[in-house]
């Protein structure tokens, strides 16, 4: 068996079945046997004996558990630290992570680090995409494709300082297999149907759960916009973010991975934003990384101004460089605006902290932000409308 790792994807034509990496016949087998009992054994049980409310209700919720374990646990506090979580919101993630069954937290954050680090990198990025959607998708977790560095955790060394993360990890294996049929067996004795829920809130909840959360890898770097870079495969998918509790914001995830949102408007559908922003409020979260604001918008003018610049020269248009030169002075001038609206902002926002500690009156400083809002607002409409007319010549 070839231990070979490096350059052995779907892109590489010189691969072949003999050096392939080996397969992980533990993972196949989890896969095949689980997806099999939820596409051939949960209809027959359904036609035959069928389902009340409580296999849907469970369904959801253990769907929700499992997703949200991974997203806002996971993903956003323990591979990202986007915010501090208290010993018992970390004991359920790290309980829902084990009902996943996608590794532990520490080796899943490892894993998720490597891919941010070296995104789209084939030999380094665990999941990289640019090997294509299966691999991305499942395929990676099938063969020992870097088998090298399976306990090499010194990129999460601040999470094994983390005893909920460590005790995760020492008990994965039991803690797994308890859970998985521990809860569904508890619930159907509680209902009187043990092999239904075994079958619903065991099987179908797990497979839907993989998949809605590996589509994170596969998908979201595949279909959707590159809002604010186009430097790697990421990107931002409403739609998606349906699926995968608010992940499909994936291209702004990338660029601003210690934020704690996916999706930054209030209207983002992003409930893992949600669950970690509810959970601040009862204070059993602190610490919330919100990126620079500034930064945000300049890196999505940017974007417009480069997607904008190549369609002009695409267009082979006889004032190109005009044209051009134009739409530079225009962004310099725009992202001039935005710093000081970002500015005269936090200065706002800064002030109404104070206030509530001072009672200071901002009024005037409000009337200043009020009137700032408003002209970033028209400097906003003017530089999509010179995008557009300039596109237009
Ligand atoms: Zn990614
Ligand atoms: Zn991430």
């Amino acid at each position: 068996m070839s231990k070979q790792v490096s350059g052995s994807g779907q892109n590489e034509p010189s691969a072949t079945v003999a050096n392939k990496p080996k397969i992980i016949w533990l993972n196949v087998w989890v896969f095949i046997l689980t997806t099999l009992v939820a596409v051939v054994g949960v209809p027959l049980y359904g036609y035959w004996v069928g389902y009340d409310i409580w296999h849907w209700v469970f369904l959801t919720i253990g769907i929700g558990i499992c997703g949200m374990s991974i997203t806002a646990g996971y993903h956003r506090l323990w591979s990202h630290k986007a915010y501090k979580a208290n010993r018992f919101v970390r004991i359920l993630y790290a309980l829902g992570g084990a009902l996943a069954v996608q590794n532990s937290a520490l080796h899943w954050s490892s894993d998720h680090r490597l891919h941010h680090g070296h995104v789209d990198d084939n030999d380094k990025d665990p999941y990289s995409a640019k090997r294509g959607f299966w691999y991305s998708h499942m395929g990676w977790m099938l063969r020992e494709y870097q088998a090298h560095r399976y306990s090499d955790y010194s990129n999460v060394k601040d999470l094994q300082q983390d005893p909920i993360v460590m005790w995760q990890h020492r008990n994965y294996l039991w803690l797994t297999l308890s859970l998985n049929f521990g809860l569904p067996i508890v619930l159907g004795w509680f209902y009187g149907d043990v092999l239904g829920m075994l079958l619903i809130v065991g099987f179908l909840r797990l497979v839907i759960s993989h998949h809605t959360t590996f589509f994170i890898n596969s998908l979201a770097h595949i279909w959707g916009k590159q809002t604010y870079t186009d430097k790697n495969t990421a990107r931002d998918n409403g739609f998606l973010a349906l699926l995968t509790y608010g992940e499909g914001y994936h291209n702004f995830h990338h660029l601003f991975q210690n934020d704690y949102r996916n999706g930054i408007r209030w209207w983002h559908f992003d409930p893992t934003k949600w669950l970690i922003k509810s959970l601040s409020w009862l204070k059993l979260a602190s610490d919330l990384k919100r990126c620079d604001e500034t930064k945000i918008e300049q890196a999505k003018a940017t974007m417009l101004m480069q997607r904008n610049i190549h369609k002009i020269t695409k267009k082979a248009h006889p004032k190109a460089d005009e044209l051009i030169s134009k739409l530079k002075d225009e962004y310099e001038l725009y992202c001039q605006k935005l710093s000081e609206y970002y500015a005269v902002k936090r200065d706002w926002v800064l002030s109404q902290k104070k206030q509530l500690q001072q009672q200071v009156d901002s009024h005037e400083l409000f009337e200043h932000y009020q009137n700032w809002r408003r002209q970033l607002k028209d400097y906003r409409k003017h530089w999509l409308g010179v995008n557009r007319q300039l596109l237009a010549v």
